[in-house]
């Protein structure tokens, strides 16, 4: 990242008093554990923080240090607007009109990222952007206590599924060991966000994998509504079943269908390496990652499975066995 991009952000941060953080609707562990950790460390510094997630924070993240502090609720006014994980203006879930003012600073490791904000720290290579902030937060004159290194350990368990990605380099690795002796609780965060389940995301899952199916390589399945009612699901994402799916042996590209309230409907894509999922979400409006991808689409369920599997038919090849 070029100096003058960190020293401008620094000045700017250090002039503001009332900040407003912004991260992604459906927050994953990257998107709540950056919101938090620049909240935590700001705040650190004697800033007024006012960290904001459309949905608030889901139940599994609410051990996190500052989660109490998220509100669903823009303030009307601040001195500065900061988007984190938040590949695009769209991303944060709501009405770009209604946000109080341009984004200042957009921090952000994603390749679909539009350098949509006045200051852009995009890093297509960090694994998180939890990682980015790593390096950032001392760059800006703040402090990593155990309680932001918490934060930024829970990005980067998640996004990297428990170092397991591709994403993951030697730095991802040094940066979690000075995480832990910084007291980041690593074994409980790993724990609490990647391996512990509970019952009703289970049962969730189940009407999911009853519906899989497979074809040339591509497997994929559907979530509704409906189904979320009848188990008591209180969200409206996928409880990870995506991640499960993507461990299946010879496939080359996995996708759910999440069905939304106001016809709409939520695509998720995992890939194997070398099937790029990232250009086919952000032909239908979304973005990401080479090997894992979303967008949220207008139409019904039937209609967007249609547009989707066509569309991704296009970029695989099918393998001799698969095919057979
Ligand atoms: P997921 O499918 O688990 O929601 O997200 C996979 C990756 O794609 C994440 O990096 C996420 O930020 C990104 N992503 C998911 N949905 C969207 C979307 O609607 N727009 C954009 N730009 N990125 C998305
Ligand atoms: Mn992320």
């Amino acid at each position: 990242m070029a100096e003058t991009t960190i020293e401008k952000a620094k000045a700017v941060l250090n002039a503001a008093q009332q900040v407003i953080i912004l991260s992604h609707e459906r927050p994953d562990g990257d998107a709540i554990g950056s919101l938090l950790a620049l909240t935590l460390s700001l705040e650190r510094a004697g800033k007024n923080v006012t960290p904001v997630l459309l949905e608030g924070v889901p139940s599994r993240f609410r051990f996190l240090p500052g989660a109490d502090k998220v509100t669903s609720k823009i303030p009307s006014n601040g001195d500065l607007l900061i988007l984190v994980d938040a590949a695009d203006l769209q991303r944060t879930g709501f009405p770009v009109e209604t946000l109080p003012r341009q984004p200042d600073i957009n921090i952000d490791h994603h390749p679909t990222n539009t350098d949509y904000a006045d200051i852009n720290i995009v890093n297509h290579k960090a694994s998180a952007t939890t990682e980015i902030l790593f390096d950032v937060i001392p760059q800006f004159g703040l402090e990593i206590d155990t309680y932001v290194a918490t934060n930024l350990m829970t990005g980067l368990i998640t996004d990297t599924i428990g170092f397991r990605t591709d994403s993951v380099t030697p730095r991802t690795l040094e940066i979690a060991s000075e995480l832990i002796s910084l007291g980041a609780p690593m074994a409980e965060i790993y724990a609490r966000v990647l391996n512990q389940r509970n019952f009703v995301s289970v049962q969730y899952w189940g009407k999911g994998l009853n519906r899989l199916e497979k074809e040339n390589g591509i497997l994929w399945t559907s979530l509704t509504i409906e189904d979320r009612k009848a188990v008591g699901y209180p969200g409206s994402d996928d409880a990870d079943l995506v991640n499960l799916l993507a461990t299946i042996e010879g496939i080359q590209v996995v996708m759910i269908f999440i069905e939304q309230i106001g016809g709409k409907v939520k695509v998720s894509w995992r890939s194997r390496p070398g099937v790029d999922v990232a250009a086919i979400a952000f032909s239908f409006g979304g973005g990401g990652h080479e090997q894992a991808a979303g967008a949220t689409i207008e139409g019904d369920m039937q209609e967007v499975q249609e547009r989707v599997l066509t569309a991704t038919r296009g970029i695989i090849s099918p393998s001799p066995e698969e095919s057979a």
